[in-house]
């Protein structure tokens, strides 16, 4: 049977040219974790310490960290490259790609003690900067309808509330955190009066049994992906006011910004997955014979593979437009949405196709097509659903009534 691809002898995308010494780099390590490591976590449901240790170790979690922090300073186009990549060898990104995002929220709008404290290590690899805690289990998509409050008390704030499928929460140091300062009923506009903090995790707060720490419980949700996502409940869980992010009441400005980043990003990661999947599907359909020809022969076959290609190929160059808008601190709302829908569509339809062309096998755990297929089929939803951007561009870009 045949494992993760790892090598490309024809590199079917057509812009591998670009970036060429992070790509090379990049797959180079993702080589040392190969299908039998993925396979064995997917079946014990384990977290990839050992692959996000190589990740961090070769600096690439700190790539968009500027030179003066001890980061690399390198672009979001160059960032998607690398999460790109990663998911192109067969990896997921998932257990680690928060840190990229996540970052742009500290660099932009975080004050200068806050990014001389944290930045320098997370740099060295000595905090993890990996959680987002903005999903509600009562609010879900609504975002400005959080209900988990942050009340001022002396020089800390008291958080209390509570967040569902808080990601990497057993893995990480540091959390970003939303919270309402203000009742909305206090509030002009509904995106007011939200703020963002920046949480020490407290070691230990991550059991399993949920027991509480210091007014913080984190409780695993087990899932389709065995992604290391959480419920989290806050009580009183205290946060010092030296790490609200920005002006109090400002927080949805911020991380606006940088879900454009994290949208650019997810969308690198489908693209990766779309080459995945049509590279799996083209290599299975030429050596799979039945009827006494590869079954690759049969159109039937062939142009279900073609017309997913064309399609991650098309989002793959609005995943590039997105990305130097964003560079170029140009508003990049729409194009970064589209590239996230775009590319989300696309790695689906080839994650199906791709299943498809291996009938029975793609069932199969050691081909490693099902385990993809689940994987790819996460970003129609999170980090935000298909439905959401479409409204977006509907209400946003186009004007159309809005429909809440
Ligand atoms: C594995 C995993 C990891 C995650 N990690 C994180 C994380 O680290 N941090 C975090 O904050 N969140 C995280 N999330 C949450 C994720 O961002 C949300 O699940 C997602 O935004 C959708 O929200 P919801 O689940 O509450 O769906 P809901 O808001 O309840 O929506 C349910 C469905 O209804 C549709 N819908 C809702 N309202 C409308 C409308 N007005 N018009 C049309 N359709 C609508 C949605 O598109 C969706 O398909 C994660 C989720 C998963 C599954």
């Amino acid at each position: 049977m045949m494992g993760i691809a790892t090598h490309h002898p024809m590199d079917i995308n057509p812009r591998a040219h670009l970036h060429a010494d992070i790509r090379r780099s990049v797959r180079e390590l993702c080589r040392d974790f190969d299908s039998a490591y993925w396979q064995k976590l997917d079946e014990t449901a384990a977290y990839p310490d050992a692959f996000v240790a190589a990740l961090t170790q070769a600096g690439w979690l700190a790539a968009l960290i500027p030179e003066a922090y001890g980061g690399g300073e390198l672009s979001l186009v160059e960032a998607s490259v690398i999460l790109e990549e990663i998911n192109r060898s067969g990896a997921n990104s998932g257990a680690c790609h928060a840190q990229m995002y996540i970052m742009g929220t500290l660099l932009r709008h975080g004050s200068d003690e806050q990014k001389q404290r944290y930045l320098p290590a997370i740099a060295r690899g000595e905090l993890r900067l990996q959680s987002f805690a903005v999903t509600e289990p009562t609010t879900g998509t609504d975002t400005t309808s959080t209900r988990t409050v942050a009340e001022r008390d002396g020089d800390r704030y008291l958080i209390t509330g509570q967040k569902v499928w808080i990601s990497r929460m057993r893995h990480t140091d540091l959390m970003l955190l939303l919270a309402r300062t203000t009742p909305i009923a206090e509030c002009k506009k509904k995106t007011d009066g939200l703020s963002i903090f920046l949480v020490e995790v407290p070691q230990g707060a991550a059991t399993v049994d949920g027991a509480e720490h210091r007014g913080l419980t984190i409780r695993p949700i087990r899932n389709l992906v065995h992604h290391e996502t959480n419920e989290v409940f806050f009580d009183h869980f205290p946060v010092p006011a030296a790490n609200l992010i920005g002006v109090e009441g400002q927080g949805m400005r911020y991380i606006l910004d940088g879900m454009n980043a994290e949208r650019i990003l997810i969308a690198a990661e489908c693209i990766g997955d779309g080459y995945w999947f049509i590279e799996k599907a083209r290599r299975y359909a030429k050596d799979r014979r039945v009827f006494n020809r590869p079954i690759g022969q049969n159109q039937g076959v062939q142009f279900p593979i073609a017309r997913a290609y064309a399609n991650v190929m098309a989002a793959d160059l609005m995943r590039y437009e997105a990305a130097a808008l964003f560079d170029h601190h140009k508003p990049c709302g729409a194009a970064a949405n589209t590239a996230k829908l775009l590319a989300a569509d696309a790695s689906w339809e080839a994650a199906n196709v791709c299943l498809q062309t291996h009938g029975g096998f793609g069932f199969a755990a050691e081909f490693d097509v099902e385990r993809k297929f689940r994987e790819t089929k996460l970003y129609q939803v999170a980090p935000i659903s298909t439905n959401l951007i479409l409204s977006y561009l509907a209400e946003h870009v186009l004007e159309l009534p809005r429909s809440f």
